[in-house]
């Protein structure tokens, strides 16, 4: 019994000296994947954002810290704010030309060269940030942009996530869906189309020029993000009225966009290493805004900010007007087409499952308090 045993054990011994050695040996024959024989590489990553948005120009650091701390500071990545090499709207531009090798942005602000991009971010009335991410990484989201993305010689990958944003603020109350007529309004993008059918004098302004603007009257309202952004900008001391949801942002990604002849040339192992930092930031972006727009909404509210709902009637009116504006550019643009239907689909879907799971459990909490 004991000699069997010893036996078996010995067998056992053995064979794991053997896989161990054959471990050792498949370790130093592929020595190229280890990190001391990667070459050193140091891009450059031009992003739309001031560094004062700390949250979303956090995303291009998380990237960028990441990416050297997992390389052991032989991959770096330096990033620059709106407007230090390029303007925050000529990100994609730059990376196509090779100006940079990398950048951080929105899809959605270059709907000007494939009006489809504007999936890639978010539209009015579509995900949110989880749907978002669900059709991006298993619904046929990302492989759909990445194709897209090949035609400027680019790869794209989700790197962040703002999370529903808040639906701006106004310096008077709008209940009917006629008290949107003629107002003067800061919302741009596809939201801003939305609004110019429903009435919206529709106004272009940069980030840094809102509160100005809504203080002297110039507009009447103003969209920016949420809760923990307006307050930075102190929009809550220029309008009394806060009005959610943010129907036309619910859930927008911010992209990592690669130049693909940079991304060529990186190992295999960099690859990888950049793809996870990205994951990372889709990821750690929305956590921090989901935990520091709650708190900064309760700070808004003890200064005295209104927050109201959009009625039932401006949203549907907005809804109604933004799925004809999808099928417009359904009409005149097959890429925009494909995409949009298979996207509908699965709005479709991933809404009526999270009915029944997300929000039916979401309603309750906020119905029965402890
Ligand atoms: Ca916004």
């Amino acid at each position: 019994m004991k000699r069997r045993q010893f036996i078996r054990n010995s067998a056992i011994a053995a064979g794991s000296t053997t896989a161990l050695a054959a471990c050792s040996q498949a370790t130093n024959s592929s020595s190229e994947n280890t990190t001391s024989s990667l070459p050193n590489v140091r891009w450059r990553m031009a992003t739309s954002w001031p560094n004062s948005l700390d949250t979303i120009y956090g995303g291009a650091e998380t990237i960028a810290k990441r990416v050297e701390a997992m390389t052991g500071g032989k991959f770096t990545i330096e990033t620059y704010q709106a407007g230090e090499i390029v303007p925050a709207l000529q990100v994609l531009d730059a990376v196509q030309s090779g100006t940079v090798e990398c950048g951080h942005t929105a899809s959605y602000y270059y709907i000007g060269k494939n009006p489809a991009l504007a999936f890639g971010t978010t539209v009015p009335f579509g995900l949110t940030a989880q749907q978002q991410n669900a059709w991006l990484y298993y619904g046929g989201g990302l492989e759909a942009m990445q194709k897209i993305y090949a035609d400027f010689n680019v790869i794209n990958f989700p790197a962040g996530n703002s999370g529903a944003q808040m639906g701006g603020w106004f310096n008077q109350e709008i209940n009917a869906l006629s008290d949107l007529n003629g107002l003067k309004m800061r919302i741009p993008g596809l939201g801003g189309k939305v609004m110019s059918r429903l009435g919206v004098n529709v106004q272009n302004i940069g980030g840094g020029e809102i509160y100005l603007a809504l203080e002297r009257g110039a507009i009447d309202a103003a969209e920016w993000i949420g809760p923990y952004d307006d307050q930075k900008l102190g929009l809550h001391e220029a309008a009394d009225f806060y009005y959610y949801p943010g129907w036309w942002e619910p859930g927008p990604t911010f992209d990592l966009q690669v130049s693909r002849s940079a991304w060529d040339k990186l190992p295999k192992a960099y690859q990888e290493t950049l793809k996870a930092a990205a994951m990372e930031a889709n990821l750690n972006m929305p956590a921090q805004y989901n935990a520091l727009n709650g708190k900064a909404l309760k700070e808004l509210q003890q200064k005295g900010t209104k927050l109201r709902a959009y009625s039932t009637e401006i949203m549907q009116a907005a809804q109604k007007a933004a799925f004809e504006i999808y099928e417009e550019n359904a009409s005149e643009d097959a890429t925009f087409k494909e995409i949009y239907e298979q996207w509908k689909d699965f709005r479709d879907q991933v809404s009526d499952w999270n009915q029944i799971n997300e929000l039916s459990f979401s309603r309750f909490i906020s119905q029965n308090s402890v």
